[in-house]
């Protein structure tokens, strides 16, 4: 079968890593006819902006992409293009996967978790009111009168919308997620406990849809036992399902468990749409410097080939990418022991070893 996929390079380090992800991908055999699109800070001064139409096009027609980070501009004006993105192709779920690969200089080998995150709405949703402003005022009149309790004339305030819906939706994707890939557990994570009509809805949302799923064990913890549940024993957790803020922190946490950002493949996932990418940002100044870790992105790629059903060739290529961190000669100066190691290698190496793998077998 002939895929057709949306891949956008991003900037900074993107290109350098988009390039060496589409090496080893292509390498595992699978068809694909790569659609290049560019976004991000290099087209701004041609399209006007970092996120022309024919990026969003692009996507919507092939329904499966994968991209390079892109940076965002600082006090220019532009919201985040990845934050656009998720939020104009409704990729409600943000999937990460933590998972502990021999060789990773981390103080945790027992761990693989994934942390499925709500994408849409939460504090996440933009909904402010800045300090001093007169909505701001009024609201707070509102609020006062609505709710007998009193807010300091000074406050800033930011408003977190959940839903049933969105709860639904996203528990739901948690279990189809578990088991499609044969998970055993999903946990449910929240604060129910002090924010009762919010997060306590999600964790009601979440009691309710767990019965359809009698395959699969069901457990909630509250935000802040979990924190330090996952630090004192992470291998006990299989899939965690979260708001969007906590699903923020916890995936931080999380890739810190595996050993960081170098490691860290993350997926957006819709009703129809799919969008990978590495967890890691465009890291400007190691831009055109054949520097960086091309790994988290070539994960996002394993996501990526899992995701259409090509289980072979995801397999293929994550034992090659595991087989190179193990061995840690052909690595970058980050996988080292030392930063300053001589003997680290450049990206394209990445790439090229992990193909010699695939290539031996
Ligand atoms: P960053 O992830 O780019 O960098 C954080 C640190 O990690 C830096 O020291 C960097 O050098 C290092 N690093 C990142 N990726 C690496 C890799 N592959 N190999 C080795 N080292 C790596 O985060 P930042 O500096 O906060 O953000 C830079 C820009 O990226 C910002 O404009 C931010 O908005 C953007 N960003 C984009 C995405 C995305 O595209 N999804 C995600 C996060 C940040």
């Amino acid at each position: 079968m002939t895929y057709r996929i949306t891949l956008i390079p991003g900037d900074g380090i993107g290109p350098e890593i988009s390039e060496a992800t589409r090496r080893v991908i292509e390498a595992t055999g699978v068809d694909i006819i790569w659609e290049k699109i560019d976004a991000g800070t290099g087209v701004i001064e041609k399209c006007g902006t970092p996120l022309p139409d024919e990026v969003l096009n692009s996507i919507r027609k092939n329904k499966i992409a994968i991209k390079g980070p892109i940076t965002t501009p600082v006090g220019k004006g532009f919201r985040s293009v990845n934050v656009a993105m998720r939020q104009k192709l409704d990729l409600f779920a943000c999937v990460r996967p933590c998972k502990y690969y021999q060789g990773v200089r981390t103080r945790y080998q027992d761990i693989n978790l994934v942390v499925i995150r709500e994408n849409t709405e939460d504090l996440y949703a933009g909904i402010e009111f800045k300090e001093g402003a007169s909505e701001t005022r009024k609201l707070i009149e509102s609020i006062e009168a609505l709710n007998d309790v009193e807010i300091r004339q000074d406050s800033g305030i930011s408003i977190k919308p959940i839903s049933i819906d969105a709860s639904r939706r996203i528990v739901d994707f948690a279990f189809q997620y578990a088991r499609k890939y044969s998970r055993k557990k999903v946990t449910a994570v929240h604060k129910a406990n002090i924010m009762k009509f919010t997060d306590g809805l999600f964790l009601e949302v979440a009691r309710e849809v767990a019965k359809k799923y009698t395959d699969i064990e069901f457990e909630d913890r509250i935000v802040d036992n979990m924190c330090m549940q996952l630090v004192q024993k992470p291998e006990i957790y299989d899939v965690l399902v979260l708001p969007n803020l906590y699903g923020d922190i916890i995936s931080d946490l999380c890739a810190g468990l595996v050993g960081g950002l170098g490691v860290a493949p993350g997926g957006n996932i819709g009703t129809d749409i799919a969008l990978f990418e590495p967890t890691h940002g465009s890291a400007p100044k190691y831009k055109g410097m054949n520097k960086v870790n091309p790994i988290a992105m070539m994960l996002s790629g394993v996501m990526m080939l899992r995701h259409i059903g090509e289980k072979e060739c995801a397999e293929n290529l994550e034992n090659a990418i595991a087989y190179i961190i193990k061995e840690g000669k052909n690595v970058t100066y980050d996988m080292k022991p030392d930063r300053e190691d001589p003997t680290a290698v450049g990206t394209s190496r990445v790439a090229d070893a992990i193909i010699d793998k695939l290539k031996k077998g």
